[in-house]
């Protein structure tokens, strides 16, 4: 007889792992499968930044209770080694008055739900980051308990907690297939052989439209580059994340004393290609020591680039496919996937153990592209 398990969860980046010590926490058996190892895919090459200030309800709510379970992380799931979550805010800085107007209405949104975010103007910015350039910004907003997490710590300490509570992990082997009968999942078929279950998740990320389609499903994700870059580290000058919707730009100093800085560009192909160019490096440069001049005389020691796994309206597709029973997502995040993991975990564990969930996710569903009822956030890199 082959395998059998009470929930296949397919991908091992930080959606995955989440879900998968959600389900074992509620009693039932996972067996989560990565292709390769752990954090290979975008998690282990994100920025790991985490923030509550969003312009959407969904989002400010999903980050605001993911923060709060990061915060409880390691004493909950009994992991010592520490995730490395450094609370030093997250400054976003506006560059033309329509923003500010938009920035303004996102706070009294983030202030209605609890965050305690503070509206500055560009001097107050400057108190915050001392060598920031004030060239054309109108104003920031700051939250000091946003941060940066270290995402290769965060999903051992998920994946560990989730095999002690009896889910079973399997790294370098493939789902190559998922086998549906009477509308119905049934099975998966592995590079380590066939399992049965009635559950398939699908976490897999930049590839979650492929492993849709293993169950004859289409969903519109799609993969989208992001290169990012480290620099040699120097003593602490930097507190908070800067984000600059305007240029795509966010730039950290982590605790090792590296600047970590990205920068979106929309015009990225849609493919899983994930080599590093000089043009970025030229752009990155360009910009972030315009806006950071002191920075320009940093050395940059690597560069790498991980791809987005977008939607049509950079927001995640979580819950059930209408179409094939047992059959679930948690995918789509865009540039936002590892910060909401914890929350969306556990709304989806809860969903597939037949609980209320915490937070009624129905607008997140798959179907929503069909019905036109994008969800429109003005605050994405
Ligand atoms: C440069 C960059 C910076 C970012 N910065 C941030 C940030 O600051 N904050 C934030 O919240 N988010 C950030 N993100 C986004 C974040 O990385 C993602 O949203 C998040 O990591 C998604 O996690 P995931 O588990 O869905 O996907 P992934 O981590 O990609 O995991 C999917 C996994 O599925 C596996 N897989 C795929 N197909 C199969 C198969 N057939 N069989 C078995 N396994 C399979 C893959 O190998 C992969 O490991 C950033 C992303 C990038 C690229």
């Amino acid at each position: 007889m082959g395998r059998t398990a009470d929930a296949v969860v397919v991908g091992g980046g930080i959606q995955g792992v989440a879900v998968a010590y959600q389900l074992a926490s509620r009693g039932l058996k996972p067996l989560l499968v990565e292709q390769e190892y752990l954090a290979s895919g975008s998690t282990g090459r994100c920025a790991a930044g985490v923030r509550q200030q969003w312009g959407t309800e969904m989002n400010v709510l999903l980050a605001r209770a993911s923060i709060k379970m990061f915060e409880r992380m390691e004493e909950e799931l009994e992991y010592p080694r520490g995730i490395e979550f450094k609370q030093r805010g997250y400054l976003i800085l506006a560059y033309h008055e329509r923003q500010w107007d938009q920035f303004l209405r996102n706070v009294a949104l983030q202030r209605s739900l609890g965050v305690p975010v503070e509206v500055l103007s560009p001097e107050g910015a400057r108190e915050i980051v001392p060598y920031l350039s004030l060239e054309g910004v109108v104003g920031a907003t700051f939250c000091p308990e946003d941060g940066h997490i270290n995402p290769f710590r965060a999903v051992e300490a998920y994946a560990q907690a989730a095999v002690r509570l009896g889910a079973e992990v399997w790294t370098f082997t493939r789902v190559t297939g998922v086998r549906v009968e009477g509308g119905r999942v049934v099975g998966v078929r592995t590079s380590r052989g066939d399992v049965s279950t009635p559950v398939v998740v699908n976490t897999a990320g930049p590839w979650s439209d492929r492993v849709a389609e293993m169950a004859g499903l289409h969903i519109p994700t799609y993969a989208q580059r992001h290169q990012i870059l480290v620099t040699e580290p120097v003593g602490p000058v930097q507190g908070p994340m800067v984000i600059s919707f305007c240029h795509g730009l966010y730039c950290q100093q982590t605790p090792h004393g590296s600047f970590i800085m990205g920068l979106g560009d929309p015009h990225e192909p849609r493919n899983l290609d994930c080599g590093a160019t000089w043009r970025f490096l030229e752009e990155m440069a360009a910009i972030v020591t315009k806006m950071l001049p002191p920075l320009a005389q940093l050395r940059v020691v690597r560069q790498w680039a991980g791809s987005y796994d977008m939607t049509p309206d950079a927001q995640p597709i979580l819950g059930p496919a209408p179409e094939v029973e047992g059959c679930y997502y948690s995918v789509g995040f865009s540039g936002h996937g590892f910060m909401l993991a914890p929350m969306t975990g556990k709304l989806l564990a809860q969903v597939i153990a037949g609980e209320e969930p915490d937070l009624p996710i129905g607008r997140l569903g798959p179907d929503r592209f069909a019905r036109g009822d994008l969800i429109l956030e003005p605050s994405v890199v």
